[in-house]
């Protein structure tokens, strides 16, 4: 079992993946809170309520966060309380890392259909499009491309895609 420290870096590490520095800044602005109103965040963070809101709304759609619906007594306004899910965030870091691996598969795949070409001189790296253009000879000084065919990027991302889902399969046995 991974400790609450560990599970909550790994769960921060994964919100900046999915919806940035302002994901995170507002996930640990509800962490403040038993239940805050959207207004609250946006003041306490100096954001747009319309920005806080849309990452809300990915949170809950990874089960991170769930909003209450709360009456005011005075006035009658009704407004909303958002909370994170605390009980479910295991799940919802599996379903986090799915989205990653998801969208990292993706990436490779793009990378793989697209053919690179390098100068063995100075490395200068051009895609097909851009190598046929200059007849496949560099730019800056002229000497024929060659074709990088494994090249470096390539390679850490395939080694991260194994190993999340490698992850990812652990997981879900432990579950
Ligand atoms: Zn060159």
């Amino acid at each position: 079992m991974k400790t609450p420290k560990e599970l909550l870096d790994e769960l921060l590490k994964f919100i900046e993946k999915l919806a940035g520095k302002e994901g995170v800044m507002v996930f640990k602005e509800l962490m403040k809170y038993d239940g805050v109103t959207e207004e609250q965040i946006a003041d306490d963070l100096g954001m747009k309520v319309n920005d806080v809101r849309k990452v809300l709304y990915k949170f809950e759609e990874y089960g991170l966060v769930k909003s209450y619906k709360e009456k005011e007594d005075e006035n009658n306004q009704i407004y909303y309380l958002w909370r994170i899910e605390r009980d479910t965030l295991n799940q919802s870091l599996l379903l986090l890392k799915k989205e990653v691996l998801k969208k990292l598969e993706e990436k490779l795949e793009d990378e793989e259909n697209e053919v690179y070409f390098y100068c063995p001189k100075d490395f200068t790296r051009l895609r097909y499009s851009e190598a046929m253009l200059y007849d496949f000879t560099c730019p800056k000084c002229g000497t024929p491309l060659e074709m990088d065919e494994d090249n470096l990027s390539k390679v850490i991302l395939k080694k991260y895609v194994n190993k999340l889902k490698e992850e990812i399969e652990n997981e879900e046995k432990s579950l």
